[in-house]
């Protein structure tokens, strides 16, 4: 059973992959209305990720920068309300690996 959904599956054995922690899902910062998310300490090149991984279409993928009110860069599932929350990458350190 992937952590997030069977839909992002595909990118959790990436990370495990790299070697990125997924954390416990919990309730979205922007609402439970929009399920549980699971945050990641990594930056993701979407573009790349979506295309190798073959994600599917439905799958969102956005970047928030509230800046001191925090910031994201996450992949999205609207059919089960499961997302990998990952880090925006102008907040992002040097050492935190981006998946690509
Ligand atoms: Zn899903």
């Amino acid at each position: 059973m992937p952590i997030s959904c069977v839909h992002l599956a595909p990118l959790e054995a990436e990370l495990e992959r790299r070697g990125v922690k997924i954390g416990e899902p919990t309730p979205s910062p922007y609402g439970p209305e929009w399920g549980l998310w699971s945050e990641v300490n990594c930056t993701f090149d979407a573009g790349a990720l979506r295309k190798r991984l073959g994600l599917p279409d439905f799958i969102r993928f956005e970047e928030y920068d509230g800046r001191i009110a925090g910031s994201d860069a996450t992949f999205y599932c609207p059919r089960c309300r499961r997302a990998l929350m990952g880090r925006h990458p102008a907040y992002a350190g040097p050492t935190t690996p981006r998946l690509s």
